[in-house]
């Protein structure tokens, strides 16, 4: 069943990772999709294998000109319906070692990106009718770890960006909500410098489902939010964390 058919969406960090393997879905389900992300050769490559449903644009989320040529590049494919806002960077330093051009290099992907997607879909969505955006959050804008100040301030606050926007835009059909991945094997979840067997084995091992996520068991509830399966819900929190808000097993205590 194609689950998307007639709608068109804008992916944003859509030429690897999460991102990709969204798109990669959203095409097979039927949507037209378009990749923008600031690796070009990337998403080219993968708008050349997904064929005429997808086409890629060159998009720094933190650029309003960027933005206003990813949404024109949407509006020839056909009506926009969806935006899935999941660019974002992040890196890892202790508090003391972070310095304010590295806080606000995430803050301009991470948050501001998110601010200046969701005003640039708002006009094309009311004339549509309605429309759904689906905010890329983190665990780490649930709960916090050290090394991650940045990049858990700017997931905390695409959770409460995503509430505002739920309540603004309710009314005109448009709904927005966050997903919350945990670990998942990407280049941000390391995949650069781990297999997923070492990672299984030194992070993820005493998790509810002990062992990293795949990018397509977050694209799969991305995919729900973006489907007319979803109409009653907006401003929610969708979390695909393998269980590891919920706690963990601890080495000692009794465990069945
Ligand atoms: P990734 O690093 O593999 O991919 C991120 C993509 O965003 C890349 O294609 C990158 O080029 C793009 N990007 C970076 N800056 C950009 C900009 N200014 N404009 C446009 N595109 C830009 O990461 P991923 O793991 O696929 O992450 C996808 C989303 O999931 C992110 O929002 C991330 O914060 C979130 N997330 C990831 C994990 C994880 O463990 N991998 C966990 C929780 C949340």
């Amino acid at each position: 069943m194609k689950r998307l058919a007639g709608k068109t969406a804008i992916i944003t960090g859509g030429a690897r990772g999460m991102g990709e393997a969204t798109a990669r879905l959203f095409v097979e389900h039927g949507a037209q999709v378009v990749i923008g992300d600031v690796l070009e050769a990337e998403g080219s490559a993968l708008a050349d294998e997904l064929g005429k449903n997808a086409t890629f644009v060159r998009l720094d989320v933190s650029s309003e000109a960027d933005w206003s040529n990813a949404v024109a590049a949407a509006e020839k494919l056909g009506t926009l319906n969806v935006l899935v806002n999941n660019a974002a960077i992040m890196r890892m330093t202790a508090i003391t070692d972070t310095t304010v051009a590295d806080f606000m290099q995430i803050v301009q992907v991470n948050q501001l990106g998110t601010f200046l997607g969701i005003r640039s879909v708002i006009a094309p969505m009311k004339a549509a009718g309605g429309g759904s955006i689906i905010n890329i959050s983190s665990i780490d804008g649930l709960h916090a770890q050290a090394g991650v100040s940045a990049y858990s301030s700017t997931k905390w606050a695409v959770r409460g960006l995503t509430k505002t926007a739920a309540i603004e835009l309710g009314q005109y059909g448009i709904r927005v909500n966050s997903v919350h991945p945990g670990g998942i094997y990407t280049e941000m979840g390391g995949s650069a410098f781990m297999t997923e067997e070492q990672l299984n084995e030194s992070v993820y091992k005493d998790f509810p489902i002990p062992r990293v996520g795949r990018p397509e068991e977050v694209a799969y509830v991305t995919l729900f939010l973006a489907t007319d399966e979803a109409t009653y819900s907006t401003g929610g929190e969708f979390i695909a964390d393998g269980g590891w808000f919920t706690g963990m097993r601890r080495p000692g205590m009794p465990c069945s």
